[in-house]
């Protein structure tokens, strides 16, 4: 598959044509100018790309032929949770994008007792449509979905339904990440990290996690930012599966 893809909305593929909506058809035919007889690669979000050819590209909408349609294209074998303590600013969108690109499956924003930004339904469209830009980007197809804001208790709880769980912690309680090699066996695994805000988690959120049966992770001896703690955990993560070869 060529790198670069666009988006089309599942609802909008009917037999074995496709409809490119008017901020997508805005990209294809002005920023790229494909035009009609051009063939590129659309994926829905949810796991499929197709191979189409332009039939034809109006002001507000552009039709496509399918050609060849691949499932999962760029997808990785685990299904990864990146649960973080909200970030000032734009470090959350950076996160988003990066993480997207590495191969997260979904972010979570984390409320914890020293977080002080809230996460609103702008700020999470607006992380969304970054996952998006970063999805196409990257050549994935599965956008990875942003929750709705959540507190800690909320993820430690999804904690069981998970094969591994893990929280990048700097105390002297955390240890190397370590993945048994059967994981890669297992059918998309769920894996789900959790790494602090800017502040840091509490000791009673830590004793919380250890009582949910959550693994401390060490990054190393460097004390990281927030934001970077969550990408190289995550990376670490996909690493060890062979997904960064
Ligand atoms: N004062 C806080 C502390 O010592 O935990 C610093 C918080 S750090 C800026 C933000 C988050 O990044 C931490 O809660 C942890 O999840 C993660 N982190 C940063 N450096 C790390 C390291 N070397 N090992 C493990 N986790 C780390």
């Amino acid at each position: 598959m060529h790198w670069e893809s666009f988006y089309v909305n599942p609802n909008d593929i009917r037999g074995d044509e496709l409809f490119f909506s008017q901020e997508e058809t805005h990209h294809l035919a002005h920023v790229l100018r494909k035009k009609k007889g051009d063939r590129v690669w659309a994926v829905d979000g949810e796991g499929t790309a197709y191979e189409v050819q332009i039939l034809h590209v109006a002001k507000n909408e552009a039709r496509a032929k399918i050609l060849k349609t691949r499932r999962r294209i760029g997808e990785p074998v685990a299904e990864i949770t990146l649960a973080q303590g909200i970030l000032k600013g734009e470090k959350f969108d950076w996160l988003v994008e990066k993480a997207t690109e590495i191969g997260a499956r979904r972010i979570i924003p984390v409320t914890t007792a020293t977080s002080t930004t809230v996460a609103g339904p702008q700020k999470r469209t607006r992380w969304q449509r970054v996952a998006l830009a970063a999805m196409k980007q990257s050549g994935r197809s599965v956008l990875p979905e942003i929750t709705p804001a959540k507190t800690l208790d909320q993820v430690l709880a999804m904690g069981p339904a998970c094969r591994h769980r893990f929280v990048a912690h700097t105390g002297p309680e955390s240890a190397r990440l370590r993945i048994q090699s059967d994981t890669q066996h297992v059918s998309a695994p769920k894996i789900l990290l959790i790494v602090g805000p800017e502040g840091g988690f509490t000791q009673e959120e830590i004793q919380r996690a250890g009582e949910h049966g959550f693994q401390f992770i060490t990054l190393g001896p460097r004390r990281l930012r927030a934001e970077t703690a969550g990408i190289v955990l995550l990376t670490r993560v996909l690493s060890q599966l062979g997904e960064l070869e």
